[in-house]
């Protein structure tokens, strides 16, 4: 396997961890919202805060990718063709002979 499969290969297995472990996070508040609670320190809260942290810091990376996302979109199908059209126009690709 090449380096660009490697990466293919690392960058799935990095998205099905991240979608498995939102949806188990949901999936652990949503089963345990209803507990019998025993009140200050119960040991569930805690995790069901720390469940809801992490949907917190996962949302937060979400919207980042998708701005990212959006903004390479952008880059590439709008500010690129219109550089390499700035760049590119000469003589030789504009197919002009040049006689004496
Ligand atoms: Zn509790």
């Amino acid at each position: 396997m090449n380096r660009q499969g490697k990466t293919r290969l690392f960058t799935m297995l990095l998205c099905v961890c991240f979608i498995t472990g939102f949806f188990l996070t949901t999936a652990f508040i949503i089963e345990h919202s209803d507990h019998d609670c025993i009140g200050h320190g119960c040991p569930v809260c805690v995790q069901i805060h720390l469940a809801e942290n992490l949907l917190k810091q996962l949302s937060i990376v979400i919207s980042c990718v998708a701005f990212a996302s959006a903004c390479l979109f952008a880059l590439f199908n709008t500010f690129l063709p219109v550089i390499q059209n700035i760049f590119l126009v000469t003589p030789v690709t504009q197919k002009i002979r040049m006689n004496n």
